[in-house]
C-alpha cells in the first residue's frame, strides 16, 4: 500500500512534469511566432508605408502639370520609367516618333536634291538646290533645305559656310511656337551645329557654348507650353551629348557642365518606356490591375515592376527595375538580420528577390508583403531548429528540478512513513508479545499459589512442616510476583520518560554488597557457588544506588536462571582506567553472537517459547541498559554458548571530583 502511495504520485507527477515540459515548449513556439508574425506585420506595414509616402510625395510634386514635366519629374525620383495616359485612356507620354506626321508632300519638294546628294553625290549641286529650297515660305521645307545644304557643304569641306546655315535654323526664333516635326529639324540642326563646331572651336568659343546650352534646353525642354521631342530622339540627342561632352575639353572647361548620371538615368527612362509602350499602349491594356499595386511586368537583364497609380483621372504606369522596386523592403534586412531567422521575399510569379536566396527547411512563417505588393510573399526560416528548445529551456528546467525534488521529497516521506509504519507494526508485535509474556508469568505463580493456598484451606496437609513449606512455597511465589511486577514498572517508568534517578556518592563495594545480600538467600538455597570479590581502595562514585543494585540484581539473576544445575557465579568489583567495573559471570548456557546483538532489546528472550524452564519476560537487560546509560556508563558482554557469559558494567568516576 506505501509501495502504491509512493510510486502512484511520483508516476503522475512525472506524467504531469513530461506534459508540462511539453506545453513549456509549444507556448515557446506560440511565443515565436507571435513575436515574428508581428514583425512581419510591422516590417510589411513600413514597406507598404514607404510605397504611400513615395505615390504621396509623388501627387503632391505632380498636380496639374504637362505630361512632359511629370515624367521628368517622376525619372528625377527613384522610378526608372513611366507611361502616362490622359483621362479618355489614351497614351501622351512617351511620345514616339510614329506618333507625329511629317509632312506628306516632303518627299516631292526634295527628292531632286537627295538624289543627287546621295546618289550622284554631287555636293555642290545638291547645295545649290537645298539653297532654292530654303527660299520657301513654309518653314518646315526651309529649315529642311538649310539643314540639307549645311550636309552638302560639310561634304565640300565648307566648313564656315555650312556652319552658318545650319546656324540660322538651330538658333531659329521658332522654336517657341513651332509644331513638333518643326521642332525636330531645329534639333537636329543643333545637334549637327555641334558635331561641327566641336571639331573646330578654335575661335567659336562663344557659339559652341551656346549650341551646347540650346542643346540641353531641347533636351530638357525649358520653355513650357512648347511642342516636345518624341522620345526617340530625346534620347538619341542625350546620348549624343554626352558622348560630345567627353571628348570635348572646351566643354568641360565651361562652368555649365553635364550631370552625366542624371543625363544616363534620362536616356535609360526614355528607352524602358518606349520599350513598355508596346505592351501597355493605353489604359485598356491594364484590365484588372488595381490602383497602388506593383506587378512585375517584364524580364528584361534586370525584372521590371509597374505599378498602377490614378491621380486627378489621370493614370500614370510607374516602372522600376528590380533593384529599385525592393528598396521598400530594406525594413526586412534591418528587422531580421540579428534574429533567430532568415527571410527571403517572393515576387507574385514566385521568383527570389531579396533575402536569403536558398534557405534550408521549411517555412516557419509566411506572409503577404502588404496591398501595394499583391501576391509578394515574405517567407522566414529558422536559423537554428532548436531556437524552441532554447527559448524553453530554463522554463523545463525549472520543472526538471522541481519535479525531481518533489519526486525526492515524496520518496523520503515513503521512506520516513515506512519506518514509522515498521515501527508500529514491531511495536504492536512487542505488545502482544508482551500481553501473552506477562499473563503467562503472571498466571505461572499465582496459579501455584492458589493450589498451595487451597491445599492448605482444605487441610490436605500431612503435618505443621508441610504446612510451613507451602507457605514458604507460597512466599517464594509472591516474591517472584514482585519481583516481576517491579520490573514491569521500572519498565513502565522508563518508557514514560518518567524513571528519576536519585544520584549520591556511594561506594561500589556497598552496591555490590547490597546487591550480593538480595540474593544470597536465593542461590544458597539454589546450591550455587556464589563468590563476591571487591577490590581494595574503590573509589566512590555518583549514583543511584537503588537502581544499580537493580543492575546487578538482574544480572545475578540471569546468571542464576541461565546456568545449569552446578552453578558458579562470580561478582567483582574493580578499578579500571578511570572507571569502576562491576563484573557478572556465570557458568550457564551462554549466548550465540546474534542473541549477544538482540538480548538489550525490550522483551527479547533467546527461548521465546512459554513452555522455557526460566521465567522472565525479556525486559530485564533492557532496564539494564537504560539505567547504565543513564549512569553514562557501559555495559559489555563475554558469552560463547555452553561456557558462560561475563558482563561487564562500567561507571565513569571522573565526575566526582
Ligand atoms: P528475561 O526476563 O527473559 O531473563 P532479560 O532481558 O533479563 O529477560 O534477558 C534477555 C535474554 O537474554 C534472556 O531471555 C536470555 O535468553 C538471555 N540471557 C540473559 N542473561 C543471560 C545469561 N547470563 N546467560 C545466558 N543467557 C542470558
Amino acid at each position: 500500500m506505501l509501495a502504491v502511495a509512493v510510486i502512484l504520485p511520483a508516476v503522475c507527477l512525472l506524467w504531469f512534469m513530461n506534459r508540462a515540459v511539453e506545453n513549456v515548449r509549444m507556448a515557446a513556439r506560440q511565443i515565436v511566432i507571435d513575436r515574428y508574425e508581428g514583425d512581419l506585420t510591422d516590417t510589411s506595414q513600413k514597406a507598404n508605408g514607404i510605397w504611400k509616402e513615395n505615390l504621396k510625395f509623388l501627387d503632391k510634386k505632380i498636380t496639374d502639370k504637362g505630361a512632359f514635366e511629370i515624367f521628368n519629374d517622376i525619372t528625377g525620383l527613384d522610378y526608372d520609367g513611366a507611361i502616362i495616359y490622359d483621362k479618355t485612356g489614351g497614351r501622351i507620354y512617351p511620345l514616339l516618333s510614329s506618333d507625329v506626321n511629317t509632312p506628306a508632300e516632303l518627299g516631292d519638294t526634295f527628292a531632286q536634291a537627295w538624289r543627287v546628294e546621295f546618289v550622284e553625290q554631287d555636293y555642290a549641286k545638291a547645295a545649290e538646290l537645298y539653297e532654292q529650297k530654303a527660299r520657301s515660305k513654309n518653314i518646315y521645307v526651309k529649315f529642311t533645305a538649310l539643314i540639307g545644304e549645311s550636309r552638302s557643304l560639310t561634304k565640300l569641306s565648307e566648313l564656315d559656310k555650312a556652319i552658318s546655315t545650319c546656324r540660322q535654323v538651330a538658333f531659329s526664333s521658332e522654336e517657341k511656337n513651332c509644331d513638333i516635326p518643326t521642332l525636330t529639324l531645329i534639333a537636329n540642326a543643333r545637334l549637327l551645329l555641334m558635331e561641327l563646331l566641336h571639331q573646330n572651336v578654335k575661335d567659336k568659343g562663344s557659339l559652341v557654348r551656346d549650341t551646347f546650352i540650346k542643346l540641353l534646353e531641347i533636351i530638357h525642354e525649358k520653355n513650357e507650353g512648347r511642342s516636345v521631342l518624341p522620345s526617340e530622339q530625346r534620347a538619341f540627342l542625350a546620348r549624343r551629348i554626352c558622348e560630345i561632352y567627353e571628348q570635348s575639353p572646351f566643354l568641360k572647361s565651361q562652368p555649365r557642365s553635364l550631370d552625366n548620371e542624371s543625363m544616363q538615368k534620362l536616356i535609360a527612362a526614355e528607352e524602358l518606356s518606349i520599350r513598355m509602350v508596346e505592351r501597355f499602349p493605353t489604359v485598356m491594356a491594364l484590365p484588372n490591375w488595381p490602383n497602388g499595386r506593383l506587378k512585375s511586368v517584364a524580364k528584361e537583364k534586370e525584372s521590371v515592376y509597374g505599378m498602377r497609380h490614378d491621380i486627378n483621372g489621370r493614370t500614370i504606369l510607374l516602372f522600376r527595375y528590380e533593384k529599385n522596386a525592393i528598396r521598400a523592403l530594406w525594413h526586412y534586412e534591418n528587422t531580421f538580420k540579428d534574429s533567430d531567422m532568415v527571410y527571403r521575399i517572393l515576387d507574385d510569379s514566385g521568383r527570389f528577390l531579396t533575402g536569403a536566396p536558398r534557405p534550408e527547411g521549411e517555412p516557419f512563417i509566411t506572409a503577404f508583403v502588404g496591398e501595394h505588393f499583391p501576391g509578394w510573399r515574405a517567407e522566414l526560416y529558422l536559423k537554428d531548429a532548436d531556437v524552441f528548445k532554447k527559448a524553453a529551456s530554463r522554463e523545463v528546467a525549472l520543472y526538471t528540478w522541481t519535479g525531481v525534488l518533489v519526486i525526492v521529497l515524496i520518496l523520503l516521506a515513503g521512506g520516513f512513513a515506512g519506518q514509522a509504519v515498521g515501527k508500529q507494526i514491531k511495536l504492536n508485535r512487542l505488545k502482544n508479545d508482551f500481553i501473552a509474556t506477562v499473563s503467562h508469568e503472571l498466571k505461572t505463580p499465582l496459579a501455584s499459589m492458589r493450589v498451595l493456598v487451597d491445599t492448605l484451606l482444605e487441610g490436605r496437609y500431612k503435618d505443621q512442616e508441610q504446612v510451613t513449606d507451602y507457605l514458604q512455597l507460597v512466599s517464594k511465589e509472591n516474591e517472584r510476583l514482585t519481583g516481576l511486577i517491579d520490573n514491569f514498572l521500572t519498565f513502565s517508568r522508563m518508557e514514560r520518560n518518567k524513571q528519576a534517578f536519585d544520584f549520591e556518592r556511594v561506594s561500589p563495594a556497598t552496591i555490590a554488597r547490597d546487591a550480593a545480600d538480595a540474593v544470597k538467600t536465593k542461590f544458597d538455597k539454589g546450591k550455587c557457588k556464589f563468590d563476591v570479590s571487591i577490590g581494595e581502595n574503590l573509589p566512590d562514585i555518583l549514583v543511584d544506588r537503588d537502581a544499580m543494585v537493580t543492575v546487578l540484581v538482574n544480572l545475578l539473576d540471569n546468571a542464576y536462571k541461565y546456568s545449569h544445575d552446578e552453578k558458579r557465579i562470580e561478582l567483582s568489583v574493580s578499578a579500571e582506567d578511570g572507571s569502576i567495573c562491576f563484573c557478572v559471570s556465570d557458568n550457564g548456557i551462554g549466548l550465540s553472537r546474534r542473541a549477544i546483538k538482540k538480548m538489550f532489546n525490550r522483551f527479547y528472550q533467546v527461548d521465546r517459547s512459554l513452555t522455557r524452564p526460566t521465567e522472565g519476560c525479556g525486559l530485564g537487560l533492557s532496564i539494564v541498559k537504560f539505567i547504565v546509560d543513564a549512569h553514562k556508563g557501559t555495559i559489555s558482554v563475554d558469552s560463547k554458548p555452553d561456557e558462560g557469559s561475563t558482563f561487564t558494567v562500567k561507571l565513569p568516576t571522573t565526575d566526582l571530583k
